[in-house]
């Protein structure tokens, strides 16, 4: 089946927004439906996994899997038959647009689409489509501004890391890119640098909660909440069986299903991050269901307090403490067993390293003081700061410990 043009996920995304709530079950039905038969049909692992569904079935019926499972493996999970379904990223696209204008000045400054982001392995390669040019995030920044320079987005995406370090050559004049719309996924956008993005690119600057594996699962509105792209993503509290929990329980697992993604199927697959879904009606008139992206167990970093206790600090706060220091442009701080602390760092100047490396060490002091956690050691890492090997996220806090 070929690939669907823009112009086509325009129009099924208009017809969508047009449906009753009757109308729109079913069709999600349907696609949900022929997603399950598809993967049954052409995938080895959920072949497996579904070998005792029977031909007749509802979604709570579908095995719930486990992320780690898939990822586990993977060998069978991403099939070497790439079929693409009639719908692909153009309908991820359309989405993103919480303003009509912004799109129609999309289209008019050529559409071209540029995501920044890990571009090693099957899964990345396969999640876009071909009118959307793909950046590695490792790139080095001179080669990525004179990519961008090249290819003039009105489309941008990327993780707010790279986005700060864009913002920092958008401010001296070297990139020139002026994109319609910004789209800051992969990691938490800070209202901050939200709005530096704003004032240097003069662009509108949307946060989306999306990854290279799932596409763009939401996208935010105008009042600032993220709207499920639910005609083609199902988000699903269910309890601890993967079954749909009963109204006003706690899930136990949020489950999510791509019913368009046939070359690793995901359907009914835990979501890594922990997500709350919002049972009311989101006043911006916009009916698909709302979440919010609450913290991830990861998210939260336990500390022994000098008087025996845990301190549990959450990553966000830790995250920015050294964001004030002039002349440092990157950091990462490794924390370890026994409150033992190392940072790498990245300096405009090598010569201040030292200088500056003495000023982190006194504000971390102070920052864990506050908290009434003593630092057993702070060390200088010859390392500067490192993304993840696989997804280029960076963070800004490593939990090292075991
Ligand atoms: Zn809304």
């Amino acid at each position: 089946m070929d690939e669907m043009s823009l112009k086509e996920g325009i129009s099924l995304v208009k017809r969508y927004n047009k449906m009753t709530p009757k109308e729109r079950d079913q069709i999600k039905r349907q696609r949900f439906y022929a997603m399950v038969t598809f993967a049954r049909k052409h995938n080895p692992l959920y072949a497996k996994l579904y070998q005792n569904l029977g031909v007749n079935f509802f979604m709570r019926d579908v095995p719930y899997v486990e992320r780690d499972y898939l990822i586990a493996n993977k060998k069978d999970w991403l099939s070497d038959e790439i079929i693409h379904m009639p719908v692909n990223e153009a309908i991820n696209t359309v989405r993103s647009f919480s303003y009509d204008s912004d799109y129609a000045r999309f289209l008019f400054h050529g559409s071209r689409y540029v995501i920044i982001s890990s571009t090693d392995g099957a899964l990345q390669q396969a999640a876009w489509s071909k009118s959307t040019s793909v950046l590695s995030v490792f790139l080095p920044i001179e080669e990525m501004v004179s990519r961008l320079n090249e290819l003039r987005p009105a489309f941008l995406w990327a993780y707010p890391s790279t986005l700060e370090k864009l913002l920092e050559q958008k401010r001296s004049g070297i990139l020139s890119i002026s994109p319609v719309l910004i789209i800051a996924g992969g990691e938490s956008l800070s209202d901050e640098l939200r709005a530096s993005l704003i004032d240097a690119f003069d662009s509108t600057v949307q946060a989306t909660y999306s990854s290279a594996e799932f596409g763009i699962v939401a996208s935010e509105c105008q009042m600032g909440h993220l709207h499920v792209n639910d005609d083609w993503i199902i988000i699903e509290k269910a309890d601890v069986n993967g079954k749909p929990c009963a109204e006003g329980d706690e899930p136990d697992k949020i489950l999510i299903t791509n019913m368009f993604k046939t070359d690793y199927p995901i359907i009914r697959m835990t979501l890594p991050d922990s997500v709350h879904i919002h049972d009311k009606m989101c006043p911006c008139g916009n009916p698909s269901p709302w979440i919010s992206i609450t913290s991830a167990k990861d998210d939260i970093i336990r500390f022994t307090a000098d008087n025996g206790e845990d301190v549990s600090i959450h990553i966000d706060e830790f995250s920015s403490v050294l964001k004030d220091i002039k002349g440092l442009t990157g950091y990462q701080i490794l924390i370890y067993t026994n409150n033992s602390i190392s940072v790498r760092m990245e300096v405009e100047d090598d010569s201040a390293k030292g200088i500056l490396f003495l000023q982190a060490e006194q504000i971390i002091r102070r920052f864990l003081k506050d908290k009434k956690i003593t630092a057993s050691t702070i060390t200088l890492d010859a390392d500067t700061p490192l993304r993840n090997e696989q997804s280029g996220k960076l963070k800004n806090v490593l939990d090292c410990r075991d």
